[in-house]
C-alpha cells in the first residue's frame, strides 16, 4: 500500500480540474487529498483476495429478506476487524457504519444484503449451501464491495472531510428494507446517498447510469374472482370465474394501450393465474395477480385506481364478485428511481476520472424497480450499474436466474467507486457544513 505521501503524489490533473472547478474556494492542500489511487488499492491482491473470500462466504449462505442474520454478523465482524464503529440492529438485520470525522457533512453508501428464494443451478465450489435460496441478484457482491470501500476509506480516514455512512440494508427484494432504514432515522443529517447494482450485460470496468428517471415505481395486485362452481358440461348452472378472469385480463391490457399517454411509459402485467384443478369442474373462484409500473406518481396512482375498477367492473359483467388486494402491508409499493442531476455530474466526473470517460455509459430508463428509490424520495441519491461481462464471448446469465453468477473481477471497481464517490463528495461539500449546522440551530 502506498504511503500517505505517495498518496498525495498520485493525484491526476483531471481530478484536480474537477475539484478546482467544483470548489473554487477550497485550498490546494484540500484539493490534493483526492483518492485517485483507490482503484489500485482495491485491485491489490491483499484487498482483492480478501473481498473474494467474503463474497464467497456470503454466497454460500444466502438469506432471505429480514433474515440476513449470518450476513449481518459477518459484516459486523469485518467492521470490527477494520476498527469501524457501527449501529446494529437497524431495521432488523441492518448495520450502519461510520468512517471519518463523525461530523457533517454526511454522505451515505448503500449495499443490500438479501438473497432470493430460488435454487442455484451453477456447479462450483462455493455454490449456495442452503437449498432453495440463492444470491441470484448479486447482493453478496454488493455487501462485499461496500466492505471493500470501507477498508479503503478507513485506510485514508484522516483525509476524509466529514463522515461516510455505510448502509448495509436488509430486504431489497420486495421487503422495502430501504424504507425501514429511513424510518429508523439512520440517515438523518445525510445529504446524499450512492448505490450500485452489478449488471451482467455491461462490460467489467464500465458503468452505466443517467440523470433523472432511471427505474419505475412498482406495485403488485392480487384479485380473487368468485363465481359459482359446478359441472363443466352443464355451464348454465354455474357462474364461471375462469371466463370472467380471462376477460378481466384482456380488459386490464387496455389500461396502458388505450388509456395512457404513449409517451408516458407504463406497464400492467398479469403474471399469475390460479384456478381449477379438474378437467370437468368449473371452480368457485380464480386468483390472478400481477405488477404495475409507471414513472410519475400521478400515472402510478391512476393505474392503481383503474386496475381495481376494471377487475371489479369486468367481473361483475360476468356475474362474478371480485376483491382486489394491493398487498401494501407485506410488499410496499416502490417509488420511481430518480437520479439527482448534480450527483450525476459528480458521478460522471469521478467515474470518468477513475475508469476513463469512454467507460461511463449513458443508460436509458427501464421499468424494473429498486428500493433505493425510497432514499431518493427523502435525500438526493444516485444509483448506477456496474459492469461484470468480461472479454470472453460467453455471455453472463441475467439477474434473477438460477444460472446467475458474479464476475469477481468487478469487485475492485465497485469498491473503488463507492470510496471515490463518497470521499470526493465530502471534499466538495466540506464548506457546506456551516450552512447545515446553522440550519439545525434554527430548527432547535
Ligand atoms: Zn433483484
Ligand atoms: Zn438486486
Amino acid at each position: 500500500m502506498a504511503s500517505f505521501t505517495l498518496f498525495h503524489l498520485s493525484i491526476t490533473i483531471i481530478f484536480l480540474h474537477v475539484l478546482v472547478s467544483a470548489t473554487p474556494s477550497s485550498s490546494l492542500s484540500e484539493q490534493l487529498s483526492i483518492p485517485t489511487h483507490f482503484l489500485d488499492f482495491a485491485k491489490k491482491s491483499e484487498t482483492f483476495d480478501w473481498m473474494v473470500k467474503i463474497r464467497r462466504k456470503i454466497h454460500e449462505y444466502p438469506e432471505l429478506l429480514y433474515e440476513e442474520y449470518k450476513t449481518s454478523e459477518l459484516i459486523r465482524a469485518e467492521l470490527d476487524k477494520l476498527g469501524i464503529s457501527y449501529k446494529h440492529p437497524v431495521a432488523e438485520t441492518g448495520v450502519i457504519g461510520y468512517i471519518g470525522t463523525g461530523n457533517a457533512p454526511f454522505v451515505a453508501l448503500r449495499a443490500d444484503m438479501d438473497a432470493l428464494p430460488m435454487q442455484e443451478m451453477v456447479e462450483w465450489e462455493h455454490k449456495s449451501k442452503v437449498p432453495g435460496k440463492m444470491h441470484a441478484c448479486g447482493h453478496d457482491a454488493h455487501v462485499t464491495m461496500l466492505l471493500g470501500a470501507a477498508k479503503i476509506l478507513k485506510h485514508h480516514e484522516k483525509d476524509i472531510q466529514g463522515t461516510i455512512v455505510l448502509v448495509f440494508q436488509p430486504a431489497e427484494e420486495g421487503g422495502a428494507g430501504a424504507k425501514r432504514i429511513i424510518e429508523s432515522g439512520a440517515l438523518e443529517n445525510v445529504s446524499a446517498i450512492f448505490g450500485l447494482h452489478v449488471m451482467p450485460y455491461i462490460r467489467v470496468g464500465e458503468v452505466a447510469s443517467r440523470s433523472g428517471a432511471m427505474m419505475a415505481a412498482s406495485g403488485r395486485f392480487e384479485a380473487t374472482i368468485t363465481g359459482k362452481g359446478g359441472h363443466a358440461a352443464i355451464p348454465q348452472h354455474s357462474v364461471d370465474p375462469i371466463l370472467a378472469a380471462s376477460n378481466v385480463i384482456i380488459s386490464l391490457q387496455h389500461l396502458v394501450s388505450r388509456e395512457s399517454d404513449p409517451l408516458d411509459s407504463q406497464v400492467v402485467t398479469v403474471a399469475k393465474f390460479q384456478g381449477g384443478d379438474a378437467f370437468n369442474v368449473i371452480p368457485d373462484s380464480v386468483t390472478i395477480g400481477g405488477t404495475f409500473r409507471a414513472f410519475s406518481k400521478e400515472s402510478f396512482n391512476h393505474l392503481k385506481q383503474r386496475i381495481e375498477e376494471v377487475i371489479v367492473g369486468q367481473a361483475a359483467v360476468q356475474r362474478c364478485n371480485a376483491t382486489v388486494d394491493f398487498l401494501e402491508e407485506k410488499k410496499p409499493f416502490y417509488p420511481a428511481n430518480i437520479n439527482d442531476g448534480e450527483l450525476h455530474k459528480h458521478f460522471q466526473n469521478v467515474a470518468g476520472s477513475l475508469l476513463g470517460t469512454d467507460k461511463v455509459i449513458e443508460k436509458g430508463p427501464v421499468m424494473a424497480a429498486e428500493d433505493f428509490a425510497f432514499y431518493q424520495e427523502v435525500i438526493p441519491g444516485y444509483f448506477f450499474l456496474l459492469g461484470m461481462q468480461n472479454d470472453s464471448s460467453e455471455k453472463l446469465p441475467l439477474l434473477h436466474t438460477p444460472h446467475f453468477r458474479v464476475n469477481e473481477d468487478a469487485l475492485p471497481y465497485g469498491a473503488a467507486l463507492h470510496a471515490s464517490l463518497s470521499a470526493t463528495y465530502l471534499l466538495k461539500h466540506q464548506h457546506d457544513v456551516s450552512i447545515v449546522e446553522g440550519k439545525y440551530h434554527d430548527e432547535l
